[in-house]
C-alpha cells in the first residue's frame, strides 16, 4: 500500500493534511511521511483513513463528497453504528459502539484500545471501576485471546475483580 491510497481517501472529503491527520488520530508529521511514502502505509492507517472519511461525512463537513458507492456504504454503516461519547476504557472521544444484535455484551472500537467487548454483567459494574481497573480488565481480556486469533477480547465481570 502506498501513500496514494491515503491521499485518495483524503481527497474524497476533502480535508487538509492537518485536518485529516487529526481525524485519523496521528500527528501531522506522521501523516505527511505516510502520504509522501517516507513511512510505509499499513492496513491500520487505511482503516484510520476510512474512519476519518466516514466521520467527516457524518459531521456533514462542507465539501465532503463521497463516490455514490461509498456514500451508500457510509449511510448504511452510520445507521448501524452509534458514536459513543468516549471509550469506556481510556476515555478517548469518537469511539464506535456496535449495536447489540444478540449476545449480552457491548462492542467498542477505539483507536487506542482497538476492538473489545464488555459483557452485560461487567458493564453493570463499570461505573464503580477506576481508570486503572478498566485498563487492567482490558489487558486481562486481551491476554485470554490468542495473539493470532480473530476472536474479539471480552471483558467479563471476573476481569474486574
Ligand atoms: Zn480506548
Amino acid at each position: 500500500m502506498t501513500g496514494n491510497a491515503l491521499k485518495q481517501l483524503r481527497n474524497w472529503v476533502p480535508l487538509t493534511q492537518a485536518a485529516f491527520a487529526e481525524e485519523m488520530g496521528v500527528p501531522l508529521r506522521t501523516y505527511e511521511d505516510l502520504e509522501t511514502g517516507k513511512t510505509a502505509v499499513r492496513p491500520v492507517h487505511i482503516q484510520a483513513g476510512k474512519w476519518a472519511v466516514l466521520k467527516t461525512t457524518a459531521d456533514g463537513i462542507k465539501g465532503a463528497h463521497l463516490p455514490n458507492e461509498l456514500a451508500d456504504v457510509a449511510a448504511k454503516a452510520l445507521e448501524n453504528v452509534a458514536l459513543h461519547d468516549a471509550c469506556p476504557v481510556c476515555g478517548r472521544p469518537g469511539t464506535l459502539q456496535a449495536p447489540r444484535t444478540g449476545g449480552d455484551y457491548s462492542e467498542y472500537t477505539c483507536q487506542n484500545c482497538s476492538t473489545f467487548r464488555i459483557s452485560g454483567t461487567a458493564e453493570a459494574m463499570w461505573d464503580g471501576q477506576s481508570r486503572l481497573q478498566r485498563f487492567r480488565a482490558l489487558a486481562k481480556a486481551k491476554s485470554k485471546t490468542a495473539p493470532d486469533s480473530v476472536e474479539t477480547p471480552m471483558i467479563s465481570s471476573y476481569d474486574l475483580k
